[in-house]
């Protein structure tokens, strides 16, 4: 495949590294380095969505731009040129190209390392679940098709913005949009489709079969319940935390965060968990998964979120904060928040 050569207007698009040396060298990417929408903020652009805007800005096809320029790049020796005319599940499979593809599987880790590689970029790794890799449970976490809001997509196109798809719409327990508080939908309004996240043809902000534009302007307002809110808030807290993170987490790591955390609680509470039902609760189950599933990925929405919400801190602070300033806030959260009768604090 061949792309077009950019005119010297789009040429400030691509990426160039300059060598302090007797002559400069600039080093173009291969692929325009397409800025990713959000990064740092828990509207995030998705992996997905990012692949396919960057077709766009090459005016071609997702297909094209995968099966031409990224297949190559993935496959190495394996790749045959007949690939070309082949559509994007030989590549991704059948399932790696659903909205897992913007989780934490191996193809997700091809793409992004091809696509970094491509672009010149360094930030595109934050466009997925990756570094929670063996530190969350992925199993159940992650939609099977497509789920945006309308609302989104009809402000930004008003407005002029880019249309993009956020990767907090991945997420299955996200049903609903906080920006607008209405629920995400999942299939096409027009031909009742579920999408994939990437298909041959794909263009963000309309359904890959019929082609219509997915985007509404709906009343309806919603209301949140409690539950929802906190899995909202432990998400985009999660999204919100890569970029800032200088370390790369391990799951040894957080048990140890974790065992912490469960520390600091006996110690207020000096053994009595009767009287804290709900906090006793997913303190005894934090107990558990350090005596059955310690080598095991946690589940954000059934330990981690629950466990950061009860001790009043946020996800964010479970991963930035080192231990001794962690136990510290934790202590201090506790004793705030909660009336012990015989604390030790
Ligand atoms: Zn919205
Ligand atoms: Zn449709």
């Amino acid at each position: 495949m061949s792309l077009e050569v950019p005119n010297a207007d789009r040429l400030n698009k691509y990426n160039s590294i300059i060598l302090p040396k007797f002559f400069e060298i600039h080093k173009f990417s291969r692929l325009y380095s397409l800025e990713p929408i959000g990064v740092g903020t828990p509207y995030t652009e998705s992996l997905s969505s990012y692949l396919i805007r960057l077709a766009q800005e090459h005016c071609v096809t997702p297909k094209k731009l995968i099966m031409g320029e990224i297949a190559p790049s993935i496959l190495g020796d394996r790749y045959k040129s007949e690939m070309l005319s082949k559509n994007v599940s030989t590549i991704f499979g059948n399932s790696d190209a659903k909205p897992t593809i913007n989780c934490m599987r191996d193809m997700t880790r091809s793409l992004t390392q091809a696509l970094e590689s491509l672009t010149l970029r360094q930030d595109l790794r934050y466009l997925s679940c990756l570094t929670w890799k063996g530190i969350i449970k992925e199993r159940g976490l992650f939609r099977q098709h497509k789920a945006w809001c309308p609302q989104c997509f009809e402000q930004w196109r008003q407005e002029n913005k880019p249309i993009y798809e956020p990767l907090i719409w991945s997420f299955k327990d996200i049903s609903y949009c906080s920006e607008h508080n209405c629920q995400l939908v999942d299939r096409c309004p027009h031909c009742e489709s579920q999408l994939k996240a990437i298909s041959d043809r794909s263009v963000i902000g309309f359904c890959s079969r019929c082609k219509n534009w997915l985007g509404s302007q709906s009343e309806l307002i919603l209301n949140q319940n409690e539950s929802d809110l906190t899995n909202i808030r432990g998400i985009e807290n999660l999204i919100v935390v890569v970029p800032s993170l200088n370390y790369q987490p391990t799951l040894s790591d957080v048990m140890r965060k974790l065992q912490l955390i469960h520390f600091c609680f006996e110690r207020v509470v000096n053994h009595d968990l009767t009287q804290f039902i709900v906090l006793g609760k997913i303190m005894e189950q934090l107990k558990i998964t350090f005596t059955q599933h310690y080598n095991k990925p946690l589940n954000l929405i059934n330990l981690l979120i629950p466990v950061c919400n009860l001790t009043k801190i946020s996800i964010s602070q479970l991963f930035r904060e080192n231990s001794p300033t962690l136990s510290q806030i934790v202590l201090n959260k506790l004793k705030l928040n909660y009336k012990f009768k015989n604390h030790l604090i």
